[in-house]
């Protein structure tokens, strides 16, 4: 890993409806961006809110001098697609985002650029005393086993959006034009190094979360099916198995009828069972296919770049030998002498 030079760094944070945060946020914010030895800038993005918040952005903004840009979305589209509209306007080497109802301490911003500078791709945080209530806690804890898993990157808080990229994981999220995404999980598709740092977590002062159970189920859709089409597999799993079970009772009462005689079996009763388990494995298997073939669609339809060139190296002959493209066949003009 080598050290990454920053010229720039940036702060992108949503925003919906948090006029009461905003002013403590701004002041905090800058502040600790003031401690770094960089230029930066702070991308505030109004993801639609109803009250003044994009108001009080506006005006930020507009201050001789300031560093912030406010980004004025027409209505809300959600969290992460307002943390990607932050993305297209920013220009630093590394960008670092965070939540305006400042659970996430603007103050962790400096440690976050250092190891960036190091070298890392990502700089991931994890919530030391995390203050969200339990039924928030533990399905987020599933989340991020279930995540471990599948994506093999062990990281162990996927909730917390306090988080530095470098560019070159940025420009690869920005190529990737599907509508609903999940920024942490995304960037860890591209990226080679990345660490974990403990980081303060604090309760929300002002205001109430913005994700009502709803909008929480949604973003766990998102969540899994940003990272993995295995729930499709799963159908064609649970029908394998099903019908192997059904095949194998059948078998069983086969056997067992035999040995103990008609009036034992219930007349045939249990057959019906072992039928339908393997009909009805029979059809998940069927739908686990479908999904197949859908999985594949998704991945195409949302067309994800397939790689992403981060710099190609050559040397440069001294003097360049000239080249004949005839039909997509190369060859240099060396090889077009004839004897
Ligand atoms: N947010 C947003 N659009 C939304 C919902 C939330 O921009 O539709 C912002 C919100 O202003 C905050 C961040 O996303 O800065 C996280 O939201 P919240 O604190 O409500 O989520 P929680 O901490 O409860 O997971
Ligand atoms: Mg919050």
């Amino acid at each position: 890993m080598r050290p990454y030079p920053i010229k720039c760094v940036s702060i992108v944070i949503p925003v919906y409806n948090e006029e009461q945060s905003l002013p403590e946020l701004l002041r905090r914010t800058e502040a600790a961006c003031l401690q770094l030895q960089h230029e930066f800038e702070i991308i505030l993005v109004d993801d639609g809110s109803r009250d003044d918040s994009a108001q009080i952005l506006q005006d930020a903004a507009e201050r001789e001098g300031s560093p912030v840009v406010a980004v004025i979305l027409n209505r809300n589209y959600g969290q992460h697609a307002a943390i990607m509209a932050g993305f297209e306007q920013c220009k630093g080497d590394v960008i670092i985002t965070l939540d305006a109802d400042l659970q996430n301490p603007p103050e962790e911003i400096p440690r976050m650029v250092a190891q960036a500078e190091l070298g890392y791709d990502v700089v991931a945080t994890v919530r030391s005393n995390r203050q969200d209530s339990a039924w928030r806690r533990w399905p987020s804890r599933l989340i991020n086993l279930a995540v471990q898993r599948s994506t093999g990157v062990a990281m162990s808080d996927y909730g917390c959006m306090l988080r530095a990229y470098r560019r070159t994981i940025v420009d690869a999220m920005l190529a990737c034009r599907e509508r609903s995404t999940f920024i942490p999980i995304l960037a860890n598709s591209f990226a080679r190094h990345t660490t974990e740092i403990l980081v303060e977590h604090a309760e929300r002062e002002h205001g109430e979360s913005k994700y009502s159970p709803m909008r929480l189920i949604n973003l766990m859709f998102d969540l899994i099916t940003c990272m993995t089409t295995t729930p499709l597999r799963l159908l064609s799993i649970l029908g394998f198995s099903m019908a192997a079970l059904g095949a194998l009772f059948a078998l069983m009462l086969i056997v067992l009828r035999l040995i103990f005689g008609a009036t034992w079996a219930g007349n045939g009763s249990f057959v019906l069972f072992a039928v339908l388990f393997v009909f009805t494995g029979g059809q998940f298997i069927g739908m686990g296919l479908l999904g197949e073939y859908l999985g594949r669609m998704y991945s195409d339809v949302r067309a994800r770049p397939r790689f992403f060139i981060e710099k190609v190296l050559r040397s440069q002959p001294a003097s360049p030998a000239p080249v004949v493209t005839v039909d997509g066949l190369t060859s240099t003009v060396s090889d077009q002498v004839s004897p």
